[in-house]
């Protein structure tokens, strides 16, 4: 589904990301950890386009970009190829002028150009989807933050993404409403929709995590199944690192 080649990403003379290898099955999880200043949030910005890396390819699905010396894809390229993925960050970013079914509609409006009836109605059900039924007509403020944590992976499922990126969902939020973001997508999972998640919530990783994958100083250190990263560590840098987390 993903695939991502030698990638690498330069601020200035400073290597953020350092010749990322990673392929992520469809359907699937991988959880991306690592410490703070690792390259886990530039990754996911590589795999959006947010940024662009300055070396290594990117696949999803059959369409792949190149930006390797000499082939640098064209701005049409990049806009069609972001809208492949969709991506849940970690603070409040929805609109606070617009209620939580205009702020899942507007995409569909915006982008797709459907119609506002037709947008307004699958918006709806996106958000009884994730539990806020209820709240359609609310403005953001009068959301929890677990709440508008939840409208936001609503607007990112309602361009129907081939990848939802995740980058530290919960972290912003008060401990008691961590739960239910993490149910939704739970159940996100397990309906075959293809996830990376950069996350510390550890005992989440291990239950949803098809691939873990533990990044430091912008390279990938070691990858694979929560029984292998977590249950045994072969780097001392990752059984460290999880110690200090529990
Ligand atoms: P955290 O856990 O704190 O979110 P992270 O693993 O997500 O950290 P990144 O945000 O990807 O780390 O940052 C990786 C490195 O790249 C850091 O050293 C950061 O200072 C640097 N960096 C990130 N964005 C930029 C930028 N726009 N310009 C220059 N340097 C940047
Ligand atoms: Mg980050």
């Amino acid at each position: 589904m993903l695939s991502i080649e030698r990638l690498s990403k330069r601020y200035g003379d400073m290597e953020v990301l350092k010749e990322i290898h990673l392929t992520v099955g469809q359907g699937t999880t991988t959880i991306v950890i690592g410490p703070s200043g690792s390259g886990k949030s530039t990754l996911l910005s590589c795999i959006n386009l947010l940024e662009l890396p300055t070396e290594g390819a990117i696949r999803i699905g059959d369409r792949r970009l190149d930006f390797s010396e000499g082939s640098k894809p064209g701005q049409r390229a990049i806009l069609s190829f972001r809208q492949q993925t969709g991506t849940v960050f970690q603070g409040n970013y929805l609109f606070p002028h617009m209620t939580a079914l205009e702020n899942v509609a507007l995409g569909l409006i915006a982008v797709k150009r459907w119609n506002k009836a037709d947008a307004r109605a699958k918006a709806a059900a996106l958000l009884d989807k994730v539990g806020l039924g209820a709240c359609r007509d609310r403005y953001p403020h009068q959301l929890s933050g677990g709440q508008q944590q939840r409208v936001g992976i609503a607007r990112a499922m309602s361009m129907e993404p081939k990848i939802l990126l995740f980058d530290e969902p919960t972290s912003a939020l008060d401990p008691e409403l961590v739960g239910e973001v993490l149910e939704v997508m739970k159940q996100l999972t397990r309906e075959g929709i293809t996830l990376v998640v950069v996350t510390h919530e550890m005992e989440f990783a291990s239950r949803v995590a098809d691939q873990v994958v533990f990044m430091e100083q912008g390279a990938i250190l070691d990858s694979g199944s929560p029984a292998d990263i977590f249950g045994r560590p072969r780097h001392d840098r990752i059984r460290h690192f999880l110690n200090r987390l529990s």
